[in-house]
């Protein structure tokens, strides 16, 4: 079968929330005055943070409970279909799923952290719900997805062209969502270079992955800090100096928009990025700049995606991916080699969006914000060492700041084999 290449075209927007639990019609409020700050430019895809509405920090069932809906039902769901219908967009949102308990009822039935993905006409088309639990997950006996992760395709209309005929095709976009922990170690128990999320979706060919986030930043107090009073004082001054209260910033918002239609080129390596040597439980300043220290982290999390010299070395062991996958699960690739190939992905391209929340809970937890949208090019094979953002194999394409609610809103080009 001879392959064709197609050239696809997307308006891609992110919505970074600081969503305060019991606060929902507020929120709710905040993200349609954003919504209409991206209605003009037609996105053909919007994605909203991990539990987009509810606010994160549930610390146990019955806390929950009221959150709680089916995918169809709820607060995300009228919100997602409402922005889908007015801007024709697919829109992706995160929500606690599960069927609220009565008082006096024993049967509690399961609860997921899932989110929805909403077509332009106000249908639902997935339903995906979080693979790998954070302890926050565990307070309020959250279950894991029995399927794993998964791909499903996303159908786009009018987007992809055939440069050699420059016929324009529908197509349907390898898709997989990952909810924030998916992105790290399962349990942050296994090994570290297993990248799971990230070979799960080299092996698949998947070519759009979109995450939902309430990833933290590095000045959180969690059951890790060394001296949790401290921490906790240092972020309640770090906040007052900003004029903010315990809860952070809402309301400011960051708008961040580029089209190719306004001349904007792709490749955006963040101009304004966080200086690194800063200590990561002091640097919770410069709100409107991101964490380049979680972006880093991310990019090392998508290692498989990313040209790297050492592969070479890691392919020379091939002999031993089927003892590793025996031992770790099946898989076909490590570290993007597999025995065929020293790099699955070259030649490819895939477009990552990660939705990230902001804002503070409990005056402990401290969300990173730093929303993005990243393309792995699948070039520069053997040619880069560097294991983060600054990476040639992967264009930035744009970061909010680590601490404002906004909108990031770019266009994105992308070639697909059919
Ligand atoms: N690994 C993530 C973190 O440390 C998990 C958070 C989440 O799943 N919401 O922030």
């Amino acid at each position: 079968m001879v392959l064709t290449k197609l050239s696809v075209r997307l308006r891609i927007a992110i919505v970074q929330l600081n969503p305060q639990i019991g606060r929902i019609d507020e929120t709710t409020f905040r993200a349609k005055q954003l919504i209409s700050r991206i209605e003009p430019y037609k996105p053909d895809i919007v994605v909203f943070p991990e539990f987009a509405l509810s606010g994160y920090n549930f610390h146990s069932r019955a806390a929950i409970n009221p959150y709680l809906s089916l995918p169809t039902e709820g607060p995300a769901w009228n919100l997602s279909r409402d922005v889908s219908k007015r801007l024709g967009c697919i829109t992706v949102m995160g929500y606690p799923e599960g069927r609220p308990f009565k008082t006096d009822e024993n049967d509690k039935g399961k609860v997921y952290n899932a989110a929805i993905v909403v077509d332009g006409n106000g249908n639902l088309i997935f339903n995906y719900r979080k693979s790998f639990m954070y302890y926050t997950e565990e307070e309020w006996g959250c279950s894991e997805n029995p399927a794993g992760f998964q791909t499903f395709d996303l159908p786009i209309h009018g987007k992809a062209r055939d440069p050699e005929t420059g016929h324009i095709h529908d197509i349907a976009l390898k898709t997989a969502l990952g909810i924030c922990m998916d992105l790290s170690p399962y349990k942050f128990e296994a090994p570290f270079y297993d990248c799971e999320f990230a070979t799960f979706n080299i092996d698949n060919g998947t070519e759009l992955m979109l995450c939902p986030m309430a990833w933290l930043h590095g000045s959180s107090v969690t059951r890790d800090t060394p001296d949790p009073d401290q921490q906790k004082e240092q972020l309640a001054e770090a906040l007052k100096k900003q004029h903010l209260p315990q809860t952070g910033s809402q309301g400011d918002y960051q708008v961040d928009i580029q089209t190719f239609d306004d001349g904007n080129s792709e490749i955006n390596k963040c101009e304004e990025n966080d200086d690194e040597t800063l200590d990561v439980r002091t640097s919770y300043i410069d709100l409107k700049k991101p964490d380049m220290s979680n972006v880093n982290y991310w990019m090392m999390r998508f290692m498989p995606f990313l040209a790297l010299r050492t592969r070479e070395s890691w392919f020379a062991q091939r002999l031993l991916f089927p003892l590793i996958a025996k031992f770790r699960g099946i898989r076909s690739s490590y570290v993007g080699s597999s025995m065929h190939k020293s790099w699955v992905f070259s030649g490819k391209n895939a477009i990552l969006v990660m939705a990230n929340r902001c804002g503070v809970e409990d005056g402990t937890t401290v969300y990173a914000g730093s929303s993005g949208i990243y393309k792995f090019n699948g070039k520069f094979e053997n040619e880069e060492e560097s294991m983060g953002a600054s990476n040639r194999s992967v264009d930035l394409l744009g970061n909010l700041g680590k601490g404002h609610e906004g909108v990031l809103l770019r266009d994105v080009n992308f070639e697909i084999e059919r």
